[in-house]
């Protein structure tokens, strides 16, 4: 039987914003974490998610297989966590074919082995690291920097430092341009190379 994917909103004809080319973001319910500034769960609470399969999520999203070919764009898989749909991912692979560049957003706080999975398909990994900070990190999610630092330096291993963008983020209330400075250079020292600096909005 297909695995199910928990569709919670697909937004389509993205550019520059997650991931190459023209994007169809593809959002999936649930996390591990509890940020206080998520936008997911809100939206969760507007509308709950729908089972689709690879074969069904590949029917509403093969209108743009034009512009995803032509610009070397595809699928981002969001959320939520999307590493939480892992071995999701390789069936539709299967049905899309290499030509669409696959992509995850992920905090990497999930099980080592779905990271495992993942990096057998998705071409390129967008992680929201946070903070490099334990108490800052745990303060902000709930969750264990350790683990989401265990799992990037497994990412970089496996996947290659090419195809791992680190997002490091302002976090108001949270952290400061210092800390954001320590983080930049421990991310570093593990390999980082593919750095996204931004600030989150409140809204
Ligand atoms: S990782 Fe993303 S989806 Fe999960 S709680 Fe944080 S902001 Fe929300």
């Amino acid at each position: 039987m297909d695995r199910s994917f928990p569709l919670l909103c697909i937004s389509r004809h993205r550019m520059g914003i997650d991931g190459t080319g023209v994007t169809t973001l593809v959002c999936g319910a649930g996390c591990p974490l509890h940020c206080r500034f998520c936008i997911n769960r809100r939206l969760l609470a507007e509308e709950p998610p729908k089972m689709v399969t690879a074969d069904e999520l590949y029917e509403m999203v093969v209108v743009d297989d034009l512009y995803f070919r032509a610009t070397g764009g595809g699928i981002t898989f969001g959320g939520g966590e999307s590493l939480l749909q892992a071995d999701f991912f390789h069936g539709f692979r299967q049905k899309c074919g290499n030509g669409w560049h696959l992509c995850a957003e992920t905090s990497l706080s999930v099980p080592r082995e779905f990271v495992s999975v993942a990096a057998d398909t998705i071409d390129e990994f967008i992680v929201d690291c946070k903070d490099m900070d334990p108490a800052i990190y745990h303060s902000y999610t709930g969750g264990s920097q350790k683990r989401m630092e265990e799992n990037l330096c497994f990412l970089l291993e496996k996947a290659g430092p090419d195809r791992v963008v680190v997002r490091v983020p302002l976090i108001p209330d949270y952290n400061t341009d210092d800390d954001r400075q320590k983080s930049l250079s421990r991310l570093k020292e593990l390999g980082v190379t593919k750095l996204d600096v931004f600030e989150y909005v409140r809204c």
